[in-house]
């Protein structure tokens, strides 16, 4: 493409080359003289001929063809206005001057100088529009008609065995799977299944691949079409394509549709600025109803991806259309030796060869990450000539992958790993040592797609409705319990604990003055619950005096420092098994509540 584009370019340079020097040869000199000049040309022999036309007189300097009278290309013309002269034929007469009435013979030096211009243009107007016609319509002739890309694909060849660890999210999708392989059992029972399921997670997490495997394990068609192919020049276009999609989808029923990058078409309303702004919202209006159109049990399941869920529209979010999400997240140390084992399948690795150390080498790697690292190996290997892929083929390739990674900031280093591997441990103890607290699900210093360096994951009991002092309190205490520990262990706080200060600072807030739970301020509210249709706190209208407000201030403060110093007396007291703990998940990279469990001296509740 490239190079055949600047080849018709260079046509393009030379045609317009030889029209100027074209110009150039035929075009006469052209002087403009007044009549008494004009004469005098005349009575010296100068001008052969004479054009006398309405308003003008032109004199050519040379007959080429005594026959042919005006010559064709002249070399020099004389122009001067007419003037009222009834002397003038004799004059010209006398001195052998050719005289010509205007009727002149100038067809070929109008097209010479009018058409053939035109006709250029035309020309290098038709070029460009031609390129632009290819690169952006689609050649206009498939207005409206999906890129080729919406093909429902059979025989993917992918099912769950081809993805490597993921086990929350594959269990989240056996329901599907059930659903589409064996419709009539939901259906009979009027079950409702999810129209729409968000997978959510950052790029190379294999939710691509996931969304394939749930179509190849229910052995149904997949539609795959991402949300930036929707975003079209022309206004309407996306909208178009979305009805088409959803007409081709309802025709193969039961099938899965995936739509990759939803924020670049879901992005929320309102917010774009002017141009393409219009014609997303238009397509995501239509996206919107088609997915409220259908019924739940037709078949049609759509997963959708993104990396970035905060910003999406909440209308996409709403019951009915992606109400559940899924978690596809970076993998821990035992993922990623599923993954590389998957992706070494069908190469020939050398003895000695151990991938649980090449994944202990590649903290923060995505399953993508990890599939070019084995891929880089075997290319080296092959370079060198080897028989075999051999451990070192596989350091060179980490070296050259991380170093990538290290510019994108997705990989943590040691010290940095150290200080959230503290980090979630005291999250975790200070959760575990409050009689009240939810139990502990997960913990874990893989970086998560979405802002936090580590998460802690803690899974509620039992449904709450209300909930007592002790419980918010102890709640705050959980949050705390982060930066609680970096305090005690390296004397020294970070910035990573600014998400889990807001929220415990929100919840305090909340107690003093939502809730009247605060002996100072007293059973008083002075806040209403946010309203969620509005956006938060713009129209708050502000119910209380400054000088409240000043008190509100002081109380949230004065809790906060009040639990943050119960939270490191938990923490100072517990010290050998926050070491434990914090370094266990350190070498694991994970823990979930089975291994933290067994962490805990028996006496603890493990609750
Ligand atoms: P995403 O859609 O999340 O950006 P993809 O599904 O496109 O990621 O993943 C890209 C590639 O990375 C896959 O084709 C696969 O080769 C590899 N990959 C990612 N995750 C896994 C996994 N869990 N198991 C095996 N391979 C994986
Ligand atoms: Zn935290």
């Amino acid at each position: 493409m490239e190079k055949k584009m600047s080849f018709s370019l260079y046509y393009l340079f030379i045609a317009l080359g030889v029209f100027m020097l074209l110009q150039y040869w035929l075009s006469p000199q052209i002087t403009n003289v007044s009549y008494t000049q004009f004469k005098k040309l005349v009575s010296e022999q100068k001008i052969n001929s004479v054009v006398i036309s309405s308003n003008l007189l032109k004199g050519f300097d040379k007959v080429e063809d005594a026959q042919k009278k005006e010559p064709l290309f002249p070399k020099q013309v004389y122009v001067t206005p007419r003037v009222d002269d009834r002397g003038l034929v004799d004059f010209l007469e006398k001195n052998n001057v050719d005289i010509i009435a205007e009727n002149e013979n100038t067809l070929l030096r109008t097209i010479l100088s009018w058409v053939l211009p035109a006709l250029i243009f035309v020309g290098i107007w038709m070029f460009f529009m031609r390129r632009m016609g290819q690169g952006a319509a689609g050649g206009m002739m498939t207005l409206g008609k999906s890129k080729a890309k919406i093909i429902a694909q059979t025989d993917l060849g992918v099912d769950f065995s081809s993805v490597a660890g993921q086990e929350e999210a594959k269990q989240e999708l056996a329901e599907v799977i059930e659903f589409l392989k064996t419709p009539e059992k939901f259906t009979r029972l009027g079950a409702k299944i999810p129209k729409g399921i968000l997978l959510v997670g950052p790029p190379g997490t294999g939710k691509t691949l996931l969304a394939k495997a749930v179509a190849g394990e229910s052995g149904v068609p997949f539609f795959s079409i991402s949300g930036s192919d929707f975003i079209e020049m022309f206004v309407g276009l996306g909208a178009a394509r979305v009805r088409d999609l959803f007409e081709q989808a309802n025709a193969k029923a039961p099938c899965i549709v995936f739509i990759d990058e939803l924020d670049s078409l879901g992005k929320a309303r309102g917010t774009g600025m002017l141009g393409g702004h219009d014609e997303r919202e238009q397509t995501l209006n239509q996206l919107l109803a088609e997915m409220d159109g259908f019924e739940a049990n037709k078949g049609v399941v759509i997963l959708a991806a993104t990396n970035r869920p905060e910003i999406l529209d909440p209308a996409l979010l709403r019951p009915g259309r992606f109400d559940r999400h899924i978690l596809v997240d970076r993998p821990d140390l035992k993922e990623r030796v599923a993954i590389l084992a998957v992706h070494s399948k069908g190469i020939k690795l050398a003895p000695g060869v151990d991938l649980e150390i090449i994944a202990r080498r590649t903290p923060g790697f995505t399953g993508a990450d990890l599939a070019n690292l084995v891929n880089e190996a075997t290319l080296l290997a092959v370079r060198k000539g080897r028989e075999d892929v051999s451990g070192e083929e596989f350091e060179a390739a980490i070296d050259r992958i991380v170093a990538g990674l290290e510019k994108k900031n997705r990989v943590l280093n040691e010290n940095e790993k150290k200080t959230v591997a503290y980090h979630e441990t005291g999250h975790a103890l200070v959760a575990t040592f409050r009689k009240t607290t939810e139990k502990v699900h997960k913990i874990s210093i893989v970086p998560r797609g979405i802002g936090a360096l580590g998460y802690t994951m803690q899974l509620p009991t039992e449904d709450r409705f209300l909930m007592s002092k002790t419980e918010l309190l102890e709640k705050i205490d959980v949050l705390l319990g982060g930066r609680a520990a970096e305090k005690l262990i390296f004397g020294e706080i970070t910035t990573g604990a600014q998400n889990d200060l807001q929220r415990a600072t929100e919840i305090a807030r909340s107690m003093v003055a939502m809730y009247g739970m605060d002996e100072k301020l007293g059973q008083v509210t002075y806040q209403q619950p946010a309203n969620q249709f509005l956006q938060q706190g713009m129209f708050q209208p502000k119910e209380f005096s400054e000088q409240t407000a000043l008190m509100i201030d002081e109380e949230v403060r004065r809790i906060i420092e009040e639990r943050m110093a119960g939270v490191e007396k938990t923490l100072a007291a517990q010290r050998p098994l926050l070491e434990k703990v914090a370094q266990t998940l350190l070498e694991k990279e994970a823990l979930d509540d089975e291994e933290f469990k067994a962490l805990l001296p028996p006496e603890v509740k493990a609750g």
